[in-house]
């Protein structure tokens, strides 16, 4: 059989070249173009003293595991796993600590994770404790004698704060503990952890890698083969598998992943630029403003800014008359799609966050967020104009 998708040059090979040959792309059996979609749960045992290589779905099927195997090659680690959602994935992942650790998080971390680390975490008496990452200094305070994991996002959601990430990986490498990173807003196109020392990178596939608002997904990618195992085990014990049609449809969506990302991210620049100009508007979160606090930090471990804005229109009052108005983009919960969307963390993502917390997050009653998508980006920002109040 050729062996012309999996040539020895692999490792050369630039991120464009892995999206479209990643080695599992064309079907070993009968050279089809796409991944067969295997809709099967369980498999014939041909031979009973030589088991088949795949026994049943949850612990492996092809279509999941070309999907698997796509991910690491993209983030450079050694094994991959995709699971129901990214929360499916985020809680797999947090299930590698025990009953009476501690793990130390990103304040303004997704939603959906403070809720599991408030609400169900604690339940398994696994603690955590919230910190400004942007200041190394909280990091390393939050350290206690049962501290076992960091979690990092960066950007953070919805208010775009920079993590270090290799001062935080080295850091947390020298006193053997976890680190794991959401790379949900960077992608590996531009960001890939692993390359700067964490362990685990997780992603909600639903948003960019997946791109089109039609499939739910989480994907978690290891630095090494114990880690590996580790998650494996996790994700066949718990069963928090993604099914074989989710599969086949995300890694559909993966293939144009670095063209959606540079149309959507240049429109991104050009809508933050004209934003911070607005005078309806009082502040603009986008890693690639000149003002951005971390902007030096983004820069240097990350090849882009990515194609998520948000901005502060002052008041709650303001936000709703915009959402009200805007004829463009979807109203929404969720990032990362062809169309674009706005949401309102207040209301959406973040409502389940008591008041004050959220607002000493930055996350105020007049921040919307808007994720770039595909469509031009001056009826993006003409769109904008007519529904901002001035
Ligand atoms: C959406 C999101 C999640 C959760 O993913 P689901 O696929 O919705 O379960 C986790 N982290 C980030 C940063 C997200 O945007």
């Amino acid at each position: 059989m050729s062996n012309h998708h999996q040539g020895k040059s692999n490792e050369d090979r630039r991120f464009a070249t892995k999206l479209i040959h990643f080695g599992k792309e064309i079907d070993e059996a009968t050279g089809a173009s796409s991944v067969p979609i295997y809709q099967a749960s369980t498999f014939h045992h041909f031979d009973l003293d030589n088991p088949p290589a795949h026994d049943y779905s949850r612990s492996g099927n092809p279509t999941r595991e070309a999907l698997e195997h796509y991910i690491a090659v993209l983030e450079g680690g050694t094994n991959g796993f995709a699971f129901a959602s990214g929360m499916a994935a985020i809680s797999t992942a947090f299930l590698l600590l025990s009953a009476g650790d501690h793990v130390i998080v990103t304040e303004d971390v997704y939603g959906g994770t403070y809720r599991l680390l408030t609400t169900i975490l604690t339940r398994m008496n696994i603690e955590s404790t919230f910190v400004d990452m942007t200041d190394f200094e909280q990091v390393k305070a939050a350290l206690k004698p049962n501290t076992k994991a960091v979690f990092l996002e960066t950007p953070s959601n919805p208010t775009l704060k920079i993590a270090d990430i290799a001062e935080i990986s080295g850091w947390a490498k020298d006193r053997g503990l976890l680190t794991m990173l959401d790379n949900t807003f960077m992608t590996p196109y531009h960001q890939r952890p692993i390359e700067l020392g964490i362990d685990i990178v997780i992603h909600s596939a639903t948003k960019f890698l997946s791109g089109h608002s039609d499939v739910l997904a989480g994907l978690v990618v290891t630095a090494d083969e114990t880690l590996g195992r580790r998650v494996k085990q996790l994700q066949n014990g718990l069963g928090t598998v993604l099914s074989a049609q989710e599969s086949w449809l995300l890694m559909r969506g993966m293939k144009t992943l670095q063209v959606r990302m540079e149309a959507s991210e240049a429109s991104a620049a050009k809508l933050a630029e004209w934003l911070s100009k607005h005078p309806g508007v009082e502040k603009v979160y986008y890693p690639g403003l000149a003002d951005h606090p971390r902007r030096e930090i983004h820069e240097k471990q990350s090849r882009g800014c990515g194609a998520v804005v948000s901005f502060d229109v002052g008041s709650g009052e303001r936000a709703r008359r915009l959402l009200g108005r805007v004829k463009l983009p979807l109203v929404a919960v969720s990032l990362g799609a062809v169309e674009s969307i706005l949401s309102y963390p207040a209301m959406m993502s973040h409502a389940s966050m008591p008041r004050e917390v959220r607002l000493a997050r930055g996350i105020t009653d007049g921040l919307v967020r808007y994720s770039v998508g595909l469509e031009d980006a001056a009826d993006l920002i003409r769109d904008l104009d007519q529904a901002l109040d001035n």
